[in-house]
């Protein structure tokens, strides 16, 4: 199988390697189905899930394509490394039929309960005790109305919701602000899962950093229940690896004979002159379309000069930026007893959550575990495998720290990924108010699809998903008009027209 240069393995003999094999490599990197200097449909800049969907949606409705991509594979913050035929997901993992589907298996092991780790303190509990505690705190948290939201957040995946006032209220707050109001309905222990699990959704270097409206935003797209946010975001993986997805949407689109790629290919200017858009790439060559599809993440979107400039709301916006930086860590210790087992806990020594996943093909157990950004107090580095060893640790029982072996650890640094520079995206107090719609808004002939600025699923594989397909139905939908735009995208609001 093939390399791609991002992320790394650690084992015992080896040490640390960088690189990992995946099926998401494209060979050749570059593919033309026209002369080079003549002018596409539609240029599609990433080929992350938005960018392959709104690549996959135009080719398919009749649009020559070129799909620019700045790593070598496809998938951007989504993709599977595959060691000794097991799928190690870096990135974006879990989905679900309230987005899409396909079920996890999940055997009772030895180890089959939940360790909460409060400061030095630490206590196992069963799964059922787990699932209480940690959604009757969550319940808690949200509850802000007495309704569990139900009416003021009636729409999780819609644009409009029938409280709008009361959001944008909400939205001046911080996940630490309301962790204040509720502090004292809360014993040590809840606030110590309350916390973990705060920071794994938001990711930042603090809670008062973690806007609050994200956070009772994934209590409604979870259904407004204690466990249905669990239930749809942490379980259900595709069992092929995500990258199989990722080849079948660009086979796909490939398979019209519209499209056209190049992998390896970072751009750096974008300019729209009116009649056609052209696009500079690093090395200096120039392509022309009648029209872009942006899907360069918010936190590297500074990075691309657009011509003429973004308009000022849009620009406050990219400054801005999301404060998800968490580090996600794939850990297969020796056998499976572990695999049934979870665990949350702050302050942590830079890991909050860890939880068994599945075995390896060497019947090891494959635990997934978040940290906060590594600059956070109790933040740890990607680049110290013994601080990862040790913060996997200290989340273990203390009584079964000494016998537990980590034979292999699997991770990519996304905050230092200069394609990236963050993972999922999450907004900090106030922004979602301020900036979504800046966003999400056409500027001329470009547009822009990303999950950091999708409705519904914002931040997750969903929310790619429905944006990449919004501003390609945007642009297959349009006939040609003269004076708005090539595809008279101007007269689009929030990606739809
Ligand atoms: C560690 C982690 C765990 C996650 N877990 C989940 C999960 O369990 N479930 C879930 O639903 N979501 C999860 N997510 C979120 C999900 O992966 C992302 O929201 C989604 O994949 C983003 O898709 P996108 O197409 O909007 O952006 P990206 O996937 O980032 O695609 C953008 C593409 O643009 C490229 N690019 C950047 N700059 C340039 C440039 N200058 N020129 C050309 N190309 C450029 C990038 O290389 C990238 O390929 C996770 C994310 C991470 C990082």
């Amino acid at each position: 199988m093939v390399y791609t240069t991002d992320g790394f393995t650690w084992t015992p003999s080896a040490g640390r390697r960088n690189g990992l094999p995946t099926i998401g490599v494209v060979q050749p990197p570059e593919y033309s189905i026209q002369p080079d200097d003549d002018v596409h449909d539609v240029i599609v800049i990433g080929a992350g899930y938005a960018g392959l969907i709104a690549a996959r949606d135009l080719t398919t409705q009749g649009k020559t394509t070129l799909l620019l991509e700045a790593r070598d594979r496809l998938g951007g913050r989504t993709w599977n490394a595959t060691i000794n035929g097991f799928h190690y997901e870096v990135g974006g993992t879990w989905i679900h039929w309230h987005m899409p589907h396909i079920y996890r298996e999940n055997p009772g092991s030895k180890e089959d309960y939940f360790t909460a780790t409060t400061g030095h303190e630490q206590r196992n509990m069963s799964h059922e005790e787990e699932a209480d505690i940690a959604g009757r705190v969550l319940r808690i948290f949200c509850n802000l109305d007495g309704d569990d939201l139900k009416h003021a957040w009636q729409y999780p995946l819609g644009t409009t919701q029938p409280s709008a006032a009361l959001l944008a209220q909400w939205d001046q707050r911080s996940c630490q602000d309301r962790l204040d109001e509720v502090h004292d309905r809360l014993s040590a222990e809840e606030r110590s899962v309350l916390e973990a699990q705060l920071l794994q959704m938001g990711g930042g270097r603090s809670l008062d950093r973690i806007g609050l409206l994200g956070a009772l935003q994934w209590w409604a797209l979870g259904g407004h229940t204690p466990t249905g946010l669990n239930d749809t975001a942490l379980h259900t993986r595709l069992r092929s690896g995500q990258s199989a997805l990722h080849r079948r949407v660009f086979a796909h689109a490939a398979s019209t004979g519209r499209l056209s790629h190049r992998f390896c290919a970072p751009v750096r200017r974008v300019e729209d002159r009116g009649d056609l858009v052209a696009v500079t790439l690093r090395d200096g060559r120039v392509c022309t379309a009648r029209a872009v599809i942006c899907t360069v993440p918010l936190n590297v979107l500074a990075g691309v000069e657009f011509v003429p400039e973004l308009p000022p709301d849009k620009a406050a916006a990219v400054r801005h930026r999301s404060v998800n930086r968490c580090i996600k860590v794939h850990v297969d210790v020796n056998g499976p007893d572990w695999l049934s087992w979870s665990a949350l806990g702050t302050p942590g020594r830079g890991l909050v959550s860890a939880f068994g996943d599945h075995l390896t093909n060497a019947g090891n157990s494959h635990l997934v575990c978040f940290g906060p950004d590594p600059e956070a107090p109790a933040g740890i580095s990607l680049g110290d495998v013994e601080a990862v060893q040790a913060a996997v640790t200290h989340l273990l029982p203390k009584d079964k720290q000494a016998g537990v072996i980590i034979n292999r650890i699997v991770s990519h640094d996304w905050n230092k990924d200069e394609f990236s520079n963050g993972t999922w995206c999450f907004m900090g107090p106030e922004a979602t108010s301020k900036y979504l719609s800046a966003l999400q808004r056409p500027h001329g002939n470009i547009l822009f699809a990303s999950a950091d600025w999708s409705n519904g699923w914002r931040g997750w594989i969903d929310g790619a998903v429905q944006s990449g397909m919004e501003a390609a139905r945007a642009l297959t939908q349009t006939k040609d008009v003269s004076g708005h735009g090539v595809f008279g995208t101007s007269k689009m609001t929030n990606g739809v027209k």
